[in-house]
């Protein structure tokens, strides 16, 4: 595969150019997911650069187009060995393929254009990957003076999707923040079925931006169900350099660490943390009512039992008849119960209502203990350089966990 790049008059085009017939389809790199088919070639985002280095424009190309990559590919410029160090026979993170019916890492991709006089990228400002949801926004209250970068989402029809989220956007570059929010074309629209080419790829915006702006620190808003827990089914070391997500290390040898700082605090945790900075109200995780939290969906669910829980939320037993239906229900019913650490401790506060009682998840262990503080484990997943301030915010807000083995012993797969 090979790419071309422009930026120019307010846009930036990323353009893949198909080389042999594997490149047309591919998987992503993070589980058995469908094969994807490549149905647009180009990525088109809002918002005009002055410079790109080239490590991280060819970062910026495998993020957007990763599982169409094959063995051999072009990137806009020539760049330094650190992408195949990354990317290459012996780096971290090779292509997916599903052989005997395994979906299984099989070779590293090989650069057609590595110029071994190039520098290595190398940027010294922090940036958040900024959703607008609860888990981002609890980041920026954390660290406030990173450079926060927003993607809007372009529709089928080019309009952009209504999100409160803007509003957010200019309430903190009112309050003395900084903050970016830019669209890109068809990015979810490059494969079939629509979608993200894979995880990473909610960094493109921020690595536009890297250069012209010297970010030298991506950092995502993952929680602990992402970093340590698999969404709540059972616990995995995520620290240890084996199990550590490959993106991640793939990101660090390029030379653009991204990183989850709150990646061992769980969602109540953040929640409290957005009561503390009486932001809870700018976070917004679902766009359905006029660009807002629907409060009828099931993460809108989740996230009213954790306000509900933390005393962030003020409301009469009626309030909670909306969630009385059957596709709520069913979910609760489901084993293991998706964020199961999340719903022993929020559904265990609302015992007063008749309709949801039979489903307050009582078999699954209470962790009233546990779930409001930080592990601190988590913290070996930033780079060692920003250890002391990671801590030192967190801590302001969020005390230690006193027992991790709680954490370390979860499981709820029986
Ligand atoms: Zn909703």
């Amino acid at each position: 595969m090979k790419f071309e790049f422009l930026s120019t008059t307010g846009q930036s085009f990323l353009k893949a150019i198909v080389e042999t017939e594997e490149e047309k389809q591919g998987f992503r790199a993070e589980g058995p997911y469908p094969l994807l088919k490549m149905v647009n070639d180009t990525v088109i985002f809002d918002y005009e650069i002055k410079t790109i280095h080239p490590d991280i424009l060819a970062l910026l190309c495998i993020t957007c187009f990763y599982p169409y990559l094959d063995q051999y590919v072009t990137f806009p410029q020539p760049v330094s060995q650190k992408i195949e160090e990354a990317f290459g026979e012996n780096g971290v993170l090779k292509l997916h393929e599903v052989i005997d019916g395994r979906y299984q890492q099989t070779k590293g991709i090989k650069v057609t254009n590595i110029d071994d006089s190039i520098t290595p990228y190398k940027g010294s400002k922090l940036a958040i990957s900024f959703g607008g949801g609860m888990d981002s926004s609890a980041l920026y209250k954390l660290i406030p003076e990173a450079i926060l970068v927003h993607e809007q989402t372009k529709l089928n029809n080019g309009e952009i999707q209504l999100e409160k989220t803007l509003e957010t956007i200019d309430l903190i570059n009112g309050e003395g923040g900084q903050a970016f929010s830019f669209a890109n074309n068809n990015r979810r629209g490059i494969s079939e079925p629509s979608g993200w080419p894979g995880w990473a790829a909610c960094t493109c915006n921020a690595l536009l931006l890297s250069t012209d702006f010297n970010i030298g620190y991506i950092m995502t808003g993952s929680v602990i169900a992402g970093s340590f827990l698999s969404n709540g089914r059972k616990y995995f070391p995520g620290t240890d350099p084996l199990r550590k997500n490959k993106w991640i290390q793939a990101f660090e040898l390029v030379g653009i660490p991204m990183f989850p700082p709150t990646g061992g605090l769980s969602e109540v945790a953040n929640a409290i943390i957005l009561h503390k900075t009486n932001f809870i109200n700018k976070a917004h995780w679902c766009f359905r009512d006029q660009g807002s939290n629907c409060q009828l969906c099931w993460k809108c669910f989740r996230r009213d039992t954790i306000l509900f829980a933390i005393g962030a939320l003020d409301v009469n037993n009626e309030f909670w008849e909306r969630y009385n239906t059957d596709f709520i229900k069913k979910q609760l019913v489901k084993r293991p119960i998706y964020f199961a650490h999340i719903f022993s401790f929020t559904l265990r506060k609302l015992e007063h209502l008749t309709w949801l009682k039979p489903f307050i998840p009582y078999d699954v262990e209470n962790t009233s203990d546990w779930i409001c503080n930080s592990y601190t484990e988590a913290i070996k997943l930033v780079p060692e350089e920003l250890r002391h301030l990671i801590s030192e915010r967190i801590v302001k807000f969020i005390e230690p966990m006193k027992d991790e083995s709680k954490v370390e012993n979860w499981d709820c797969t029986y």
